[in-house]
């Protein structure tokens, strides 16, 4: 049996009970709980699932706004795409993107 690394006394057991409460709904899933001190780790598969069903709800809270560096390539500057945009847009080395300035703001459009 695996020991809990969070007491260090209690045992792993393996579950299928362990609750996920994302924005109200509550989700069930498999994973190992601390016989001592109750911890519980969900399977990393598991939640895996679980993120991907809450995103086709549309209950995962997506970041409104992310904050980047700029990088240094040669002699311009590298703004790199964060990944779930990326997914979330469909984007991939050959998207077409249309930048304009607005204000202060730059807004990367992509076009395909
Ligand atoms: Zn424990």
């Amino acid at each position: 049996m695996k020991r809990c690394n969070v007491c260090e006394k209690g045992n792993m057991e393996q579950v299928d009970d362990i609750t996920l409460e994302i924005e109200g709904y509550v989700f069930i899933t498999k994973g190992e709980r601390c016989t001592i001190c109750r911890e519980e780790f969900p399977f990393e598969q598991e939640t895996a699932k679980i993120i991907l069903i809450a995103r086709k709800l549309g209950i995962w809270p997506e970041p409104l706004k992310l904050y980047r560096h700029l990088s240094k390539s040669g002699s311009g500057l590298v703004f790199r795409i964060p990944n779930d945009l990326e997914k979330q847009l469909k984007l991939d080395e050959k998207t077409e993107i249309a930048i304009s300035k607005l204000g202060n703001k730059i807004i990367i459009e992509p076009l395909s």
